[in-house]
């Protein structure tokens, strides 16, 4: 969690309306997924000159054709992680930075990986402005993983694959649990993997549109 520096906040209002309005309309009931989104400042990750419409019910361009998503798919993905304060958790596309804060709120450890390394140092610096301390970046191809911090307990894409990259389900540890939309260029699926030994199961839960994961174990 990061440390908060007190300084008062012009968009505590609409942040509470997105909770109210969007995320619990939208089936969100994991009170620290609420109350998370409900503290990260999400105006600080999208681009200069578009703070007013951080909190509308949308995704937003960063840059490089990238996009930060729609705050109702953040909390789906992360409230489908179930998570209980204690867990590793892999992120592979870090864009903005907003899902890593998310989820630094809530675990141990967050590791991100960013193939666009604009789009890493300046996650970096949001980051590090918020003063986060338990994220670690990496610029690469997540398709790979990270296999030096492996294995995760969780693990979570926010890019669209074509299927699931066989180096992140080694990575997943016994147990664990990996949330990615997968599917065609367009439109996916959001499954959630969970591991029991050499066993894999496949939960799906919703229809989504990401941008497309491209690496040696994704999109070419
Ligand atoms: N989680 C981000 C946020 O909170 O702003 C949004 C992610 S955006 C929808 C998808 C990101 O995945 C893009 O920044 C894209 O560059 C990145 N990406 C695509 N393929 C990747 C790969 N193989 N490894 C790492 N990042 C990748």
């Amino acid at each position: 969690m990061r440390k908060n520096n007190g300084a008062p906040d012009p968009y505590a209002v609409a942040r509470r309306r997105m909770v109210s309005e969007q995320l619990i309309p939208g089936g969100i009931r994991d009170s620290r997924v609420i109350e998370a989104m409900g503290r990260v400042p999400r105006h600080a990750f999208v681009s200069q000159g578009m703070e007013d419409q951080a909190y509308l019910d949308r995704p937003l361009p960063i840059g490089m054709g990238q996009t930060i998503s729609q705050p109702l798919m953040v909390a789906i993905m992360t409230e489908s992680l179930a998570l209980c304060g204690t867990e590793r958790v892999l992120e592979i596309g870090t864009g903005s930075g907003y899902q890593a804060a998310i989820l630094a709120e809530l675990v141990r450890e967050v590791f991100t990986i960013e193939r666009i390394k604009d789009l890493s140092i300046r996650a970096r610096k949001i980051l590090y402005r918020l003063r986060y301390e338990n994220i670690k970046l990496r610029i690469g191809d997540g398709t790979l993983g990270w296999p030096e911090e492996a294995p995760f307990d969780r693990i979570v894409v926010t890019a669209g694959a074509p299927s699931v990259p066989e180096e992140l389900m080694k990575q997943l540890a016994d147990g664990g649990r990996l949330v990615i939309p997968v599917g065609g260029e367009d439109v996916q699926i959001l499954d959630i993997i969970s591991r029991s030994g050499e066993e894999f199961h496949k939960h799906s839960i919703t229809a989504c549109r990401f941008v497309k994961l491209v690496g040696a174990q994704g999109w070419q």
